[in-house]
């Protein structure tokens, strides 16, 4: 593969994520199926239809008393877009995900830059542990948007440089910041998104609270919206135990 670039592209800056349901067989039916095997064996096909309200009980028993492996038997795959550094906080999470993410050795990256809008609160206070955010000021505002857009730039200059002079995707890289868009396919299902969820989200029914960066919170909130439409009992009892995974 030749390292000559494609292209000369002017950076653009982004201050919010994709994520995409891009694949998925996942219904609460799924859990009930597993879970009245146990008991109803080669019925629990049949079992499953039968009555609505105690599926709802079923699913419900399963996540209080965290019963988790029947909540595996489903898959969904989102295509997420988001910064580098929300990315490796993302694979952080080893059991039950899937990740294929785009090469930087493959293919020239495109400058597409993470720049925080304005309703992100900028300044953290207090110990760590117990700290909070709250707004900046209007010139914290300004020296971020600033402060990020000059060094995106000059990074990515030289990456063009080192690019055009024939030095290798792999090497040139080196001096492209985390807040560089990258794309991934990620696959899970219905408990490692839930464990997931309980970590990088922010929640008021959360029994354990959890302090996640803002930036893979956004990502996490749309995944957990197209996955409440898929599985509304199963999120809803999610809710109601007070988002701790099964
Ligand atoms: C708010 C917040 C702040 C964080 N700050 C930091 C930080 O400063 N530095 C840092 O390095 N990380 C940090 N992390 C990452 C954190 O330590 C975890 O790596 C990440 O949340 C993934 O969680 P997990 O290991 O439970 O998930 P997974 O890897 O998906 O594992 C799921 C579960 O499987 C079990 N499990 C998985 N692997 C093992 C194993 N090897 N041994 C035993 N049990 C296992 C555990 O029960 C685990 O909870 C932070 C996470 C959060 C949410």
């Amino acid at each position: 593969m030749s390292d000559t670039p494609t292209s000369d592209p002017k950076p653009s800056f982004r201050s919010d994520v994709t994520v995409e349901l891009v694949k998925h067989t996942a219904s609460d039916s799924d859990v009930l199926w597993a879970a009245r095997v146990s008991t109803a064996g080669e019925q629990s096909l049949e079992e499953m239809q039968k009555d609505p309200e105690r599926s709802k009980g079923l699913i419900n028993y399963l996540m209080r008393d965290r019963h988790g492996s029947p909540f595996e038997h489903n898959s969904m795959t989102f295509f997420i877009s988001a910064p580098i550094f929300v990315f490796r906080e993302f694979m952080r999470h080893r059991v039950g995900w899937s990740y294929n993410e785009e090469s930087g050795r493959y293919r020239e990256l495109d400058p597409v830059f993470y720049v925080p809008s304005e309703s992100r609160k900028l300044v953290q206070q207090g110990r760590p542990g117990k700290y909070e955010f709250v707004e900046g000021t209007q010139a914290q505002q300004e020296l971020v948007g600033r402060a990020m857009e000059d060094s995106y730039r000059q990074a990515y200059d030289a990456y063009q440089e080192m690019l055009a002079a024939g030095v290798a995707r792999e090497v040139a890289r080196a001096v492209l910041p985390v807040g560089l868009f990258s794309s991934m396919y990620a696959t899970c299902n219905a408990r490692s998104m839930m464990h997931f969820l309980g970590l990088r989200t922010t929640h008021e029914l959360a029994k354990v609270p959890s302090f996640p960066q803002r930036e893979i919170a956004m990502v996490g909130e749309q995944m957990e919206e197209h996955w409440a439409k898929l599985m509304p009992l199963t999120h809803a009892a999610f809710n109601t135990n007070g988002r701790v995974a099964p």
